[in-house]
């Protein structure tokens, strides 16, 4: 073959590989509301910079095999759908979500009912993103996969974004308004794929202490953690972050995934 041939074959194949990789991309679709509170809801998500940002991350970081949706609105979700690569996240759902920080007067904590709404959004992005990255990739996962999407959900938020630990306290303070739906515990609490509300609050917030044992040392001491489990959040944190990222490695742009 002459050198010109195999010049133009090259960048011809170059030009398709990055053709493929640019529609490999995460995008997002918000669905038609139905009535006016869905309405708001998907205007709030909208003019929301932290889902958009959200999104460049999750495409500048990740490489991906195939297209994946992430769909606001209609009645099933929060899931991933491995049929469709498609995340579901409906409307109402987020609106239970804010619902559950207005009737708890979250916006005492110091952070507003719609910033807490938002955090909580972007959790659920993360864990169904980690299900989505499972499939796609066939991850070896060891454990309950939904304990590896939690977990991977705050290592990214914590990782990638300067307020990833506020986020994920938000989100572990919504675990635990939701552990008091009920005040006792039935058979399928305990055989359901989700660890119990109450236990991803305290492994959120063990999480979020790991990270940086200094800055959130009052989040150990108001969980009342003993000495021996906070010393344990360090190690499980260090253990998690750099088990997600060796996983991963091979499906990231370059290193970012390691890099606030
Ligand atoms: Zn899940």
């Amino acid at each position: 073959m002459r050198l010109a041939s195999k010049i133009v074959l090259l960048f011809c194949s170059v030009l398709t590989t990055s053709l493929v990789h640019a529609q490999n991309q995460v995008s997002i679709i918000y669905q038609a509301p139905v009535d006016k509170i869905e309405t708001s809801i998907k205007q709030h998500l909208k003019a929301s910079s932290e889902i958009s940002e959200t999104l460049a991350l999750i495409n500048d970081t990740f490489r991906l095999d195939a297209p994946l949706q992430i769909i606001f609105g209609g009645e099933e979700g929060p899931l991933f759908d491995g049929d469709s690569l498609q995340i579901l996240i409906p409307y109402h759902f987020v609106k239970e979500v804010e619902s559950r920080f207005v009737t708890a007067e979250y916006d005492d904590s110091g952070r507003s009912i719609a910033e807490a709404t938002i955090d909580a959004v972007m959790h659920t992005l993360f864990h169904e993103l980690a299900h989505a990255l499972i499939f796609m990739h066939e991850l070896p996962i060891v454990g309950k996969e939904e304990d590896a999407a939690d977990s991977l959900a705050s290592v990214l938020l914590i990782e990638l974004f300067n307020e990833g630990q506020e986020i994920a306290i938000s989100t572990a303070d919504l675990f635990n308004l939701e552990s008091t739906d009920s005040e006792t515990f039935e058979e399928d609490d305990f055989w359901d794929e989700h660890s119990l509300d109450v236990q991803r609050y305290y492994s959120t917030l063990c999480h979020v202490y790991g990270s940086n044992p200094e800055e959130y040392a009052h989040i150990a001491e108001d969980a009342d953690f003993s000495e021996d489990r906070t010393e344990l959040c360090i190690e499980e944190y260090n253990s998690l972050s750099h088990s997600w990222f060796t996983l991963l490695a091979p499906y990231t742009h370059d290193d970012q995934a390691s890099q606030k």
